[in-house]
C-alpha cells in the first residue's frame, strides 16, 4: 500500500461549467486538489478556486477519447502523484424522438456519457487499488427511473452508468474503493439553459411532480458529492443517490 496522500487529488470531469464546475469548487473547498478535464477551458473554475485559496490544474480532455483520458490521467498522476477521487461528470443530453435519432448520434451519446466510464475508471482504478483507498462518483438522472420521453439514448447511458456503479462495487470493496452514482432530477445549469428544455415548458411541468416546488440548481448536489468523496462514506457503495427534490421517489 502506498502511503496516502495528505490532501487527496480529485479529477472532475466536465468541470468547466454547470454542476461539474461547482463540484470542482465545493472539493475544493473540502480541501482537495481539483484536477478539471473538460472539452472547454476551465479559466472560470480556476479563478473561483483560485479565488477561495484552493489549487486546481486543468487540462483539455474528451472523455468519449480513451487517448486523451489516459493523457490527462497521466498529467494529473505526473503532477501529483495519482488520483484518490474521481467524480464523472462530462455528459451530453440532446433531446429527440426515438424515432428521430440516427445511429450517429446514439453512438455520441453512448461514447461520451457511456464509454467514458470505461476509459476513465480504468485510467483511475489501478492507483487507488495500490494506494488502498478510493472514491468514485459518477453522474447519472433520474431520467432513468421516470423513463420520459426524447431521452431514449440518455436514459439508456445513464442506466449503463447505474449498472456499472452497482456491479463494479462488488469488485473494488475489497481495495477500500466506493462506487456511486448521482441522479439528479432537472437542474438549471447552461446546458440545459441552452437547450429546448424551457422551450418545451420542462423547468415548469417538473415542478407539479416535485416534492420541492422549485427547479433545482448546481448548488443542491453539493452536499452529496461532499459526502460521497469523504472517508464519511466509507460504507456506501454501488448506490445511486437521487437528488431531485424528490421528482422520481424511487
Ligand atoms: P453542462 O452542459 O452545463 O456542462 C457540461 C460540461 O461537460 C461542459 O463544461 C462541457 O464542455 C463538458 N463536456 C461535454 N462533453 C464533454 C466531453 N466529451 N469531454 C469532456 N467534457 C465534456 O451539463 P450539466 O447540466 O452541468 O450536467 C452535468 C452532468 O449532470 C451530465 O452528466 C448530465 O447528464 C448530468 N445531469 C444533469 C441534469 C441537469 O438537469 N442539468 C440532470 C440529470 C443529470
Amino acid at each position: 500500500m502506498k502511503e496516502k496522500r495528505a490532501r487527496k487529488v480529485a479529477v472532475v470531469t466536465g468541470g468547466a461549467a454547470g454542476i461539474g464546475q461547482g463540484f470542482a469548487l465545493r472539493l475544493a473547498r473540502d480541501g482537495q486538489i481539483v484536477a478539471v478535464g473538460d472539452l472547454a477551458p476551465a479559466d472560470e473554475t480556476e479563478q473561483l478556486i483560485r479565488k477561495a485559496g484552493g489549487e486546481i490544474f486543468w487540462e483539455q480532455c474528451d472523455v468519449s477519447d480513451a487517448g486523451s483520458v489516459a493523457q490527462f490521467v497521466g498529467s494529473v498522476t505526473d503532477r501529483y502523484g495519482g488520483v484518490d477521487i474521481l467524480v464523472h461528470n462530462a455528459g451530453i443530453y440532446p433531446i429527440s424522438s426515438f424515432e428521430d435519432t440516427d445511429w450517429a448520434t446514439w453512438r455520441r451519446i453512448m461514447d461520451v456519457n457511456l464509454d467514458s466510464v470505461f476509459h476513465l475508471t480504468k485510467a483511475v482504478l489501478p492507483g487507488m487499488k495500490e494506494a488502498g483507498w478510493g472514491r468514485i462518483v459518477i453522474m447519472a438522472s433520474a431520467t432513468f427511473q421516470l423513463g420520459s420521453a426524447g431521452l431514449v439514448a440518455y436514459t439508456a447511458s445513464k442506466g449503463g452508468v447505474i449498472g456499472f456503479v452497482r456491479s463494479l462495487a462488488a469488485e473494488v470493496g475489497v481495495s477500500g474503493i466506493t462506487i456511486n452514482a448521482i441522479a439528479p432530477g432537472m437542474v438549471r445549469t447552461p446546458g440545459t439553459i441552452a437547450g429546448p428544455q424551457q422551450q418545451l415548458g420542462l423547468f415548469d411541468a417538473i415542478l407539479t411532480s416535485q416534492a420541492v416546488k422549485r427547479v433545482g440548481l448546481p448548488e443542491d448536489l453539493m452536499g452529496a458529492i461532499s459526502f460521497l468523496t469523504s472517508n464519511d462514506a466509507a460504507f456506501m457503495t454501488g448506490q445511486t443517490l437521487l437528488v431531485d427534490g424528490g421528482l422520481a421517489r424511487a
